[in-house]
């Protein structure tokens, strides 16, 4: 990929300077000139030039004719032959992004002995399943996941593949975009078909300060990671009612190429994360504590309270950096996306950062002491108030109202 500036056109107006966003342009004697080491090939400036003088040259990339890609793709993660639910998310969206293109919806899944895996996806609305197996696939490998999906992309060539943010989502997919010479939106938290055809792929930028929407139009596929709990997870096919998405799913198995099996790491053990029963992301229920609980030793009162509501414990990032509580239970950017039916937020103001990761909840309940801290702007319900004196009341009540007795509650 390229970027040039026509002399001939170029009059140094200086348009494109204020376009780009990495400051990749200087104009010198009335011409632009590109600092490639800046310029990501965004192509803003292109847009922003009224005089047609920019140019961003893709013809030395292998892409096609991008109407030769055809179809919406989900990666069907799983591990152990157990597909990972965000995929049954990703069908939902996925779905919805096949009826506005008016395409099919295929899910490709690799690994060893997936019958299972198949039977589940199967019974949901998809059009085709992509099943790859073969007993090198049976553990996650990166590079080896990685030269396969890219290969059975290039022969197939879908117009839109998404992915699980997960870690295995994660590690793999850019290298997958990077051998098809296509773009990857991590992370992303709405997808949709513009008018102009083109996948809208909306993700938080600088910090959560804003919702970016970003497009990939020069290449193929056009590739999306979206975080667990984003979006609903969808119907099974015999919960809906459309003759389309009721129609059994067509199941293709691919040939394996053991040429593509080669691989620089080798698998040892598979170690679950030890002490970490945090279950944040399934949980229905979620009571998070923040700074304002002033110590480690008073996460004893969101515990009381989360044993009693069968919830889960989460955190601010910034009691996990005051060592008040592990990594496995923050909440927000930098941590866990969550999307319970309740969510109640202790002793958290309600930052950017902690809001991205919780703000889809059902029902938000705000616990604070200043009436106007930003989580109260997203909360269902408020209690302006000392935490210390509501949540072990809170506690008490519910106790109360289960029957236990009242007495035992420590208050
Ligand atoms: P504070 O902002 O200090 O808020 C404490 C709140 O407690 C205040 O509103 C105060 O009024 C209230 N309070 C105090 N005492 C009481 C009391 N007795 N009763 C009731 N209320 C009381 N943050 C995250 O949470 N998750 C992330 O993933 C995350 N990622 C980040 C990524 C980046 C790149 C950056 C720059 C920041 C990130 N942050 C993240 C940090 C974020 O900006 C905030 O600093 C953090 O969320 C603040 O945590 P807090 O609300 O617990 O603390």
């Amino acid at each position: 990929m390229s970027i040039t500036v026509d002399p001939t056109k170029c009059n140094g107006c200086g348009l494109c300077v204020k376009s780009c966003a990495t400051s990749a342009i200087e104009v010198k004697d009335k011409l632009a000139t590109i600092i490639l080491e800046s310029c990501n090939m965004c192509g803003a400036c292109v847009s922003a030039c009224r005089f047609a003088a920019i140019s961003i040259d893709i013809d030395k990339q292998p892409v096609e004719d991008l109407d030769t890609y055809q179809g919406v793709w989900v990666f069907g993660e799983q591990r152990d032959g157990k597909v990972a639910p965000v995929v049954f998310e990703l069908i939902n969206i996925g779905r919805d992004l096949a009826r506005a293109r008016n395409t099919d919806l295929s899910v490709v899944i690799l690994g060893d002995d997936l019958t299972e895996a198949v039977n589940d996806l199967a019974s949901y609305p998809v059009d085709k399943i992509y099943v790859y197996e073969a007993p090198e696939l049976a553990v996650y490998d990166a590079e080896r996941y990685c030269r396969v999906l890219t290969d059975v992309m290039r022969e197939a060539k879908p117009e839109i593949v998404l992915a699980g943010a997960t870690t295995t989502g994660r590690s793999f997919m850019s290298g997958v975009a990077i051998n098809l010479y296509t773009g990857l939106t991590a992370d992303c938290t709405g997808l949709e078909i513009g008018e102009d055809g083109l996948l809208h792929q909306t993700r938080p930028a600088y910090g959560g300060n804003i919702m970016a929407t970003i497009l990939c139009p020069y290449t193929r596929p056009q590739m999306s990671t979206v975080r667990h709990k984003v979006f609903p997870t969808s119907a099974k096919r015999c919960a809906l009612r459309q003759a389309q998405d009721a129609a059994e799913a067509e199941i293709i198995h691919l040939t394996p190429k053991p040429t593509l099996f080669g691989s620089r790491s080798k698998f040892i053990e598979f170690v679950e994360t030890v002490g970490e029963k945090v279950n944040l992301v399934d949980a229905d229920i979620i009571v998070s504590g923040g700074r304002g609980l002033g110590g480690p030793e008073n996460f004893g009162i969101i515990r009381e309270l989360a044993d009693e509501l069968g919830a889960a414990v989460g955190s601010s990032r910034a009691a996990v950096d005051a060592g008040w509580i592990p990594y496995a239970h923050q909440v927000g950017q930098t941590g866990k996306t969550v999307c319970p039916k309740i969510y109640i937020a202790c002793g958290i103001s309600g930052a950017v950062q902690h809001q991205v990761g919780m703000k889809s909840s059902d029902i938000i309940i705000a616990i604070n002491k200043d009436a106007n801290a930003p989580i109260f702007e997203i909360a269902t319900h408020g209690f302006v108030g000392d935490l210390f004196e509501v949540v072990p009341a809170l506690t008490k009540k519910i106790k109360a109202m289960r029957g236990a007795p009242v007495e035992t509650c420590v208050v």
